[in-house]
Protein backbone atom coordinates (compact mmCIF):
# COMPACT_ATOMS: atom_id res chain seq x y z
CA UNK A 1 0.00 0.00 0.00
CA UNK A 2 1.29 3.70 -0.83
CA UNK A 3 1.46 6.25 1.13
CA UNK A 4 -0.23 9.18 0.00
CA UNK A 5 0.77 12.68 -0.50
CA UNK A 6 -0.73 15.95 -0.78
CA UNK A 7 1.40 18.71 -1.41
CA UNK A 8 0.78 22.20 -1.49
CA UNK A 9 2.89 24.27 -4.22
CA UNK A 10 2.67 28.01 -3.39
CA UNK A 11 4.65 29.09 -6.28
CA UNK A 12 5.30 32.55 -5.78
CA UNK A 13 2.84 33.58 -3.15
CA UNK A 14 2.37 33.51 0.25
CA UNK A 15 3.72 35.40 3.05
CA UNK A 16 4.94 34.44 6.63
CA UNK A 17 1.55 35.06 8.26
CA UNK A 18 0.24 32.61 5.74
CA UNK A 19 2.56 29.74 7.11
CA UNK A 20 0.82 30.15 10.50
CA UNK A 21 -2.25 30.00 9.64
CA UNK A 22 -1.53 27.08 6.90
CA UNK A 23 0.12 25.56 10.16
CA UNK A 24 -2.29 25.68 12.43
CA UNK A 25 -4.64 24.10 9.64
CA UNK A 26 -2.57 21.57 8.52
CA UNK A 27 -2.51 20.35 12.80
CA UNK A 28 -6.20 20.25 12.74
CA UNK A 29 -6.37 17.86 9.60
CA UNK A 30 -8.28 14.62 10.75
CA UNK A 31 -6.26 11.84 9.05
CA UNK A 32 -3.12 10.22 9.88
CA UNK A 33 -2.34 7.95 6.72
CA UNK A 34 -1.43 11.41 4.50
CA UNK A 35 1.95 12.99 3.70
CA UNK A 36 0.95 16.48 4.04
CA UNK A 37 3.77 18.98 2.18
CA UNK A 38 4.36 22.49 2.09
CA UNK A 39 6.12 23.67 -0.51
CA UNK A 40 6.51 27.51 -0.39
CA UNK A 41 8.47 29.75 -1.85
CA UNK A 42 12.49 29.29 -1.08
CA UNK A 43 12.32 32.35 1.05
CA UNK A 44 9.59 31.11 3.49
CA UNK A 45 11.48 27.37 3.65
CA UNK A 46 12.72 28.04 7.15
CA UNK A 47 9.41 29.58 8.16
CA UNK A 48 7.77 26.41 7.31
CA UNK A 49 9.99 24.06 9.22
CA UNK A 50 10.05 26.19 11.95
CA UNK A 51 6.26 25.26 11.99
CA UNK A 52 6.24 21.96 11.84
CA UNK A 53 4.99 21.29 8.80
CA UNK A 54 6.79 18.86 5.90
CA UNK A 55 8.52 21.37 3.71
CA UNK A 56 9.92 21.02 -0.05
CA UNK A 57 11.29 23.43 -2.39
CA UNK A 58 9.82 24.63 -5.85
CA UNK A 59 13.28 23.81 -7.94
CA UNK A 60 16.57 23.74 -6.73
CA UNK A 61 20.17 24.41 -9.00
CA UNK A 62 21.47 21.68 -10.71
CA UNK A 63 25.42 23.36 -9.70
CA UNK A 64 26.46 22.42 -6.58
CA UNK A 65 27.72 25.46 -5.25
CA UNK A 66 29.93 28.51 -6.32
CA UNK A 67 29.07 31.28 -8.77
CA UNK A 68 25.65 31.11 -9.57
CA UNK A 69 24.07 34.01 -8.71
CA UNK A 70 20.42 33.64 -7.80
CA UNK A 71 20.19 29.88 -7.01
CA UNK A 72 19.59 27.99 -4.56
CA UNK A 73 22.04 24.96 -3.96
CA UNK A 74 20.43 21.52 -2.76
CA UNK A 75 22.91 21.23 -0.26
CA UNK A 76 21.34 24.36 1.64
CA UNK A 77 18.14 23.73 0.75
CA UNK A 78 18.91 20.16 2.66
CA UNK A 79 20.28 21.85 5.72
CA UNK A 80 17.48 23.75 6.57
CA UNK A 81 15.39 20.83 6.48
CA UNK A 82 13.39 20.61 3.38
CA UNK A 83 12.93 16.62 2.63
CA UNK A 84 11.58 17.12 -0.93
CA UNK A 85 12.09 19.39 -3.89
CA UNK A 86 9.95 19.60 -7.35
CA UNK A 87 11.97 19.52 -10.59
CA UNK A 88 10.68 20.11 -13.77
CA UNK A 89 7.51 21.97 -12.79
CA UNK A 90 5.59 23.07 -16.32
CA UNK A 91 6.19 26.81 -15.58
CA UNK A 92 9.88 25.65 -15.04
CA UNK A 93 9.88 24.01 -17.94
CA UNK A 94 7.94 26.28 -20.44
CA UNK A 95 8.76 30.07 -18.37
CA UNK A 96 12.48 29.40 -16.97
CA UNK A 97 13.14 27.17 -20.88
CA UNK A 98 14.36 24.40 -18.23
CA UNK A 99 15.14 21.40 -21.30
CA UNK A 100 14.42 17.26 -19.94
CA UNK A 101 18.19 17.30 -19.79
CA UNK A 102 18.44 19.92 -17.28
CA UNK A 103 15.21 18.44 -14.97
CA UNK A 104 17.21 15.09 -14.78
CA UNK A 105 20.57 17.34 -13.56
CA UNK A 106 18.34 18.81 -10.66
CA UNK A 107 16.90 15.55 -10.10
CA UNK A 108 20.51 14.07 -9.98
CA UNK A 109 21.28 16.77 -7.32
CA UNK A 110 18.43 16.55 -5.53
CA UNK A 111 19.09 12.86 -4.79
CA UNK A 112 23.02 13.25 -4.06
CA UNK A 113 21.88 15.59 -1.10
CA UNK A 114 19.30 13.57 0.03
CA UNK A 115 15.94 15.68 -0.54
CA UNK A 116 13.39 14.07 -2.23
CA UNK A 117 12.62 15.03 -6.22
CA UNK A 118 9.07 15.11 -7.14
CA UNK A 119 9.52 15.21 -10.68
CA UNK A 120 6.43 16.42 -12.79
CA UNK A 121 5.58 15.90 -16.34
CA UNK A 122 2.64 16.26 -18.24
CA UNK A 123 1.33 17.39 -21.70
CA UNK A 124 0.46 20.79 -23.11
CA UNK A 125 -3.68 20.87 -24.42
CA UNK A 126 -2.11 21.09 -28.05
CA UNK A 127 -0.04 17.87 -27.43
CA UNK A 128 -2.91 16.20 -26.08
CA UNK A 129 -5.10 17.28 -29.41
CA UNK A 130 -2.38 15.94 -31.34
CA UNK A 131 -2.57 12.34 -29.29
CA UNK A 132 1.37 13.04 -27.93
CA UNK A 133 0.24 12.53 -24.35
CA UNK A 134 1.91 9.14 -23.67
CA UNK A 135 4.97 10.25 -25.63
CA UNK A 136 5.50 13.24 -23.66
CA UNK A 137 5.25 11.90 -20.83
CA UNK A 138 7.21 8.95 -21.59
CA UNK A 139 10.03 11.50 -22.71
CA UNK A 140 9.92 13.29 -19.64
CA UNK A 141 10.64 10.27 -17.69
CA UNK A 142 12.79 8.14 -19.02
CA UNK A 143 15.22 11.35 -19.73
CA UNK A 144 15.63 10.53 -15.84
CA UNK A 145 15.88 7.23 -15.71
CA UNK A 146 18.32 6.59 -18.59
CA UNK A 147 20.48 9.19 -16.61
CA UNK A 148 20.41 8.35 -13.47
CA UNK A 149 18.93 4.25 -14.08
CA UNK A 150 15.55 2.64 -12.50
CA UNK A 151 16.71 2.56 -9.19
CA UNK A 152 16.88 6.23 -8.81
CA UNK A 153 13.08 6.17 -8.90
CA UNK A 154 13.14 4.83 -5.83
CA UNK A 155 13.52 7.62 -3.38
CA UNK A 156 11.65 9.68 -5.99
CA UNK A 157 7.97 10.97 -6.53
CA UNK A 158 6.16 11.57 -9.92
CA UNK A 159 3.43 14.46 -10.15
CA UNK A 160 1.73 14.12 -13.47
CA UNK A 161 0.02 17.68 -14.41
CA UNK A 162 -1.45 17.90 -17.36
CA UNK A 163 -0.38 21.72 -18.47
CA UNK A 164 -4.02 22.44 -19.34
CA UNK A 165 -5.08 21.71 -16.21
CA UNK A 166 -3.02 23.95 -14.36
CA UNK A 167 -4.76 26.76 -12.81
CA UNK A 168 -7.34 27.07 -15.31
CA UNK A 169 -10.28 25.53 -13.71
CA UNK A 170 -10.11 22.40 -15.97
CA UNK A 171 -9.79 19.58 -14.22
CA UNK A 172 -8.53 15.94 -15.72
CA UNK A 173 -11.43 13.99 -14.66
CA UNK A 174 -10.82 11.07 -12.70
CA UNK A 175 -10.61 8.19 -15.75
CA UNK A 176 -8.51 10.44 -18.26
CA UNK A 177 -5.41 11.08 -14.90
CA UNK A 178 -5.92 7.49 -14.08
CA UNK A 179 -5.04 6.70 -17.60
CA UNK A 180 -1.70 8.69 -17.53
CA UNK A 181 -1.05 7.11 -14.09
CA UNK A 182 -1.54 4.07 -15.22
CA UNK A 183 0.53 4.72 -18.52
CA UNK A 184 3.16 6.27 -16.17
CA UNK A 185 3.29 3.53 -13.51
CA UNK A 186 3.26 0.28 -16.75
CA UNK A 187 6.31 2.12 -18.29
CA UNK A 188 8.19 2.28 -14.95
CA UNK A 189 7.28 -1.38 -14.63
CA UNK A 190 9.13 -2.82 -18.21
CA UNK A 191 12.44 -1.57 -16.07
CA UNK A 192 11.62 -2.75 -12.47
CA UNK A 193 7.98 -4.05 -11.30
CA UNK A 194 8.66 -3.47 -8.03
CA UNK A 195 10.06 0.02 -8.33
CA UNK A 196 6.63 0.32 -10.23
CA UNK A 197 4.53 -1.04 -7.24
CA UNK A 198 5.83 1.46 -5.12
CA UNK A 199 6.41 4.50 -6.77
CA UNK A 200 3.76 7.69 -5.51
CA UNK A 201 2.66 9.10 -8.64
CA UNK A 202 0.44 12.68 -7.85
CA UNK A 203 -2.30 14.62 -9.71
CA UNK A 204 -1.88 18.02 -10.33
CA UNK A 205 -4.00 20.86 -12.09
CA UNK A 206 -6.71 22.33 -10.93
CA UNK A 207 -7.20 20.49 -7.43
CA UNK A 208 -10.09 21.43 -5.00
CA UNK A 209 -11.94 20.41 -2.61
CA UNK A 210 -14.95 19.17 -4.62
CA UNK A 211 -13.01 16.87 -7.18
CA UNK A 212 -9.82 15.87 -4.70
CA UNK A 213 -11.74 12.87 -3.58
CA UNK A 214 -12.65 11.36 -6.81
CA UNK A 215 -9.27 11.96 -8.13
CA UNK A 216 -7.59 10.57 -5.31
CA UNK A 217 -9.68 7.19 -5.33
CA UNK A 218 -8.48 6.39 -8.51
CA UNK A 219 -6.43 2.89 -8.22
CA UNK A 220 -2.51 4.84 -9.43
CA UNK A 221 -3.36 8.09 -7.80
CA UNK A 222 -1.56 8.20 -4.99
CA UNK A 223 -2.39 11.88 -4.13
CA UNK A 224 -1.97 15.41 -5.28
CA UNK A 225 0.05 18.27 -6.07
CA UNK A 226 -1.82 21.35 -5.41
CA UNK A 227 -1.53 25.01 -6.67
CA UNK A 228 -4.40 27.71 -6.09
CA UNK A 229 -6.22 25.93 -3.44
CA UNK A 230 -3.32 25.25 -1.18
CA UNK A 231 -3.60 28.71 -0.18
CA UNK A 232 -6.82 28.62 1.43
CA UNK A 233 -6.24 26.79 5.12
CA UNK A 234 -9.81 25.62 4.42
CA UNK A 235 -9.29 24.15 0.84
CA UNK A 236 -5.98 22.53 1.82
CA UNK A 237 -7.53 21.33 4.80
CA UNK A 238 -10.33 19.26 3.25
CA UNK A 239 -8.08 17.90 0.20
CA UNK A 240 -6.00 16.57 2.95
CA UNK A 241 -8.33 14.60 4.55
CA UNK A 242 -9.88 13.00 1.46
CA UNK A 243 -6.47 11.54 0.75
P1 LIG B 1 -3.42 24.62 -9.66
O1 LIG B 1 -3.84 23.65 -8.58
O2 LIG B 1 -3.52 26.05 -9.26
O3 LIG B 1 -4.06 24.29 -10.97
O4 LIG B 1 -1.84 24.37 -9.86
C1 LIG B 1 -1.37 23.08 -10.05
C2 LIG B 1 0.11 23.10 -9.98
O5 LIG B 1 0.79 23.58 -10.88
C3 LIG B 1 0.75 22.52 -8.79
O6 LIG B 1 2.12 22.35 -8.98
Amino acid sequence: KRKPIVAGNWKMNGSVELVQSIANAVQNVNNQDVEIVVIPPTALLSNVVASGVVAGVQTVSEYDKGAYTGEAQASLVKSLGAKYTLVGHSERRSIFGESNEDVANKFAQAQANELTPILCVGETESQREQGQTEEVVAAQIIAVIDKLGIASLVKSVIAYEPVWAIGTGKTATPEQAQAVHKFIRDLVSKYDAEVSQTLQILYGGSVNESNSELLFAQTDIDGGLIGGASLKPDSFTCICESA
